[in-house]
């Protein structure tokens, strides 16, 4: 093989981050000049006005608390005005501030700090590991993030590796990288589920693997949901305790507040392995007034720590049922569900998943895995004769606002990307010169409960009554998941675009108002209600047969059923794909019918066929 420039493969996570290399065709993780193989995602300014990253501004994080910056991946490509942000505020012990774009900035030392450049700290550092490992420069690799990530954060997450002096060549979803690493070592086909809680966030994948073929069928998780809310409830508990017996908020007190986090996380780390822990620390309090200093001492069992945070557990695996059955994915078909991030290491945890699911895959350092799998998806880039393939799929739904303050949505949740998708639609007004696409992240059909992810104005249309000119608009999602949309005006070719950069945390009022000031400016879709609706259906009926023919092939071999009932399926799909373009009701409800009687012929097959072979 040629001497390639490596591509490091790096994991940024939430509370740790881990950078990782294919050498000689194995991933392995690269450990940091400090010898340890996880690197804090932590961020520090000495008083001296030193910069510190990782276990250097974890170990001084108790002494200066305000300038020590942690889980700053939780506040990514948020808006400072949104809720989750105003809540943080509430309990970190750094400073939050707002940015010119309602974006968030950290006070650090003197200066205010963009969060793609705390993230670009962290990936530096990883970034100068490995070159000290390998002795040579390293300017390309692929970083990880949650799939439930939106766009907004994973372009932040792009402008953190180009700050970091690093040509990020892809963004994959966390999930895949670990499902990636887990087939790759083990040569796994089937369906596999990835169960990922970490510091920050849960993420659920459901991958179908099959020959290198690593294709996710469904994605979901809670980008607010992670080992920070369980330390949280201990935090609160510890608070509670010492109101009750000293009358005093430690809330108020920020070195307080961060050695409380420390030992919270630490003590929750060993319930994991013993059953009871004590939390002691001494001098956490100091009255005004020269009253000598107050001292907490706990002792906290592994029971209490289940019942403090039995629902966020549970919380847990019931979004992972929900993401099992959009997939449409039994637990009795996974072959295996592999757990990912540190959280899962807690007994809990892993007892909810084996009894909702089954019992998790052995040999997965849940800390690691992710890295290994950018690696592996890094060192797939550079060879062209690579036999890994990473089909990614859309974690949300994207559309448009249209007249009437609804959605009209253009690519569907848990779409395989990358994918291009046009519609056509028309102006709502008479007159209308001016249209407003305003692009929408999310499932509801009303506008304003769903993200708005960016917005662009076409104008200089052709004065006329409603309904005549015609647009269209496009939506381009990349492998990364990064969308860009276009209008274009079909009369004159007049043609606006945007790469969707700006994040929501818009609440729903204020998008309401945004949506009712702007309603002259919005386009109507071309069809019914009833139309697109009727086309919805038959794309994802059409796209279900379409999955299932690879196996339904396998399966019925060379007989001349399983060729008759293929050729038949081909047939049935080529047509309903020219249906699809029609408004035409009654044709659109006759191919979904079709496409409904193929689909249950080929669960048949599958069923019957499928348990013979197994
Ligand atoms: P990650 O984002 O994957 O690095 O996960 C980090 C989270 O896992 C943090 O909230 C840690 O406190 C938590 N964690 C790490 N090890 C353990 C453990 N042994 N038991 C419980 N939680 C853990």
């Amino acid at each position: 093989m040629a001497d390639h420039e490596p591509v490091i493969g790096i994991d940024l996570g939430t509370t740790n981050s881990v950078v990782a290399l294919v050498q000689g065709g194995q991933p392995q993780v690269i450990k940091n000049r400090a010898g340890q193989l996880l690197t804090p995602s932590v961020v520090a300014v000495t008083s001296g006005g030193k910069r510190l990253v990782g276990h250097l501004a974890k170990r001084q994080a108790i002494t200066n608390p305000e300038n020590t910056v942690y889980a700053s991946k939780r506040l990514i490509g948020r808006k400072f005005s949104s809720a989750q942000i105003q809540k943080a505020r509430e309990v970190l012990p750094y400073h939050l501030l707002c940015g010119e774009h309602d974006d968030v900035r950290v006070q650090l030392g003197d200066r205010p700090v963009s969060l793609p450049e705390v993230s670009a700290a962290v990936l530096q550092e990883l970034r100068k590991d490995a070159e000290a490992y390998l002795g040579r420069t390293v300017t390309k690799a692929v970083v990880t993030v949650p799939a439930y990530f939106n766009d907004g954060q994973r372009q932040a997450t792009k402008d953190a590796g180009r700050i970091a002096g690093l040509d990020v060549l892809r963004i994959i979803n966390e999930p895949t990288a670990a499902a990636l690493a887990y087939g790759f070592a083990r040569n796994v086909n089937g369906k596999i589920a990835v169960f990922d809680l970490g510091g920050g966030t849960l993420d659920v994948s459901v991958l179908d693997v099959s020959k290198g073929v690593f294709e996710v069928v469904s994605t979901g998780g809670d980008t607010y949901l992670g080992g920070e809310d369980f330390d949280n409830r201990i935090i609160e508990w510890l608070v509670m305790a010492f109101a009750k017996e000293h009358g005093v908020d430690l809330r108020k007190d920020r070195m307080a507040l961060q050695r409380l986090k420390d030992a919270a996380e630490r003590a929750k780390m060993e319930l994991s392995t013993v059953q009871e822990t004590a939390i002691n620390l001494p001098f956490l309090y100091t009255p005004s007034g020269g009253t000598s200093a107050l001292h907490l001492q706990a002792s906290l069992t592994r029971a209490k720590l289940e019942e403090l945070t039995r629902d966020l557990a549970e919380r847990s695996v019931q979004i992972a049922e929900q993401v099992l059955a959009e997939a449409k994915v039994r637990a009795a078909d996974l072959k295996e569900i592999v757990l990912v991030g540190g959280m899962t290491r807690m007994p809990l945890v892993h007892a909810l998943v084996t009894r909702h699911f089954k019992e998790p895959s052995r040999g997965v350092h849940p800390e690691e895995v992710v890295a290994l799998g950018a690696a592996i998806q890094a060192d797939a880039l550079l060879r062209p004769d690579s036999q890994v393939l990473l089909l990614d799929v859309t974690p949300q739904s994207l559309g448009v606002a249209i007249a009437g303050g609804y959605t009209r949505r253009l690519i569907g949740k848990n779409t395989t990307v990358p994918t291009s998708v046009t519609e056509t639609f028309h102006t709502s007004r008479d007159g209308q010169t001016t249209v407003k696409i305003m692009v929408l992240q999310g499932e509801s059909d009303l506008a304003h409960q769903n993200e708005l992810l960016g917005e662009f104005i076409l104008s200089g249309l052709r004065l006329a009554t409603r309904g005549e000119v015609e647009i269209d608009v496009t939506f381009d999602i990349n492998a990364e998941g990064i969308v860009s949309v276009s209008a274009r005006d079909r009369e004159t070719g007049l043609q606006q675009s945007i790469i969707v950069t700006a994040s929501g945390g818009l609440t729903d009022t204020e998008l309401k108002n945004i949506l009712d000031d702007q309603a002259d400016l919005l386009l109507e879709a071309s069809a019914s209600a009833e139309v697109l609706n009727k086309r919805t259906a038959l794309e994802s009926v059409a796209k279900e047969v379409e999955a299932m023919m690879p196996q339904v092939r396998q399966l019925t071999g060379n007989s001349e059923f399983g060729r008759d009932a293929l050729r038949k399926a081909e047939a049935v799909l080529t047509s309903s794909k020219v249906a699809l373009k029609s408004s035409d009701l009654i044709l659109l409800a006759d191919w979904v019918d079709q496409l409904e009687k193929t689909r249950t012929l080929f669960v048949g097959v599958l069923e019957r066929l499928g348990a013979r072979q197994q």
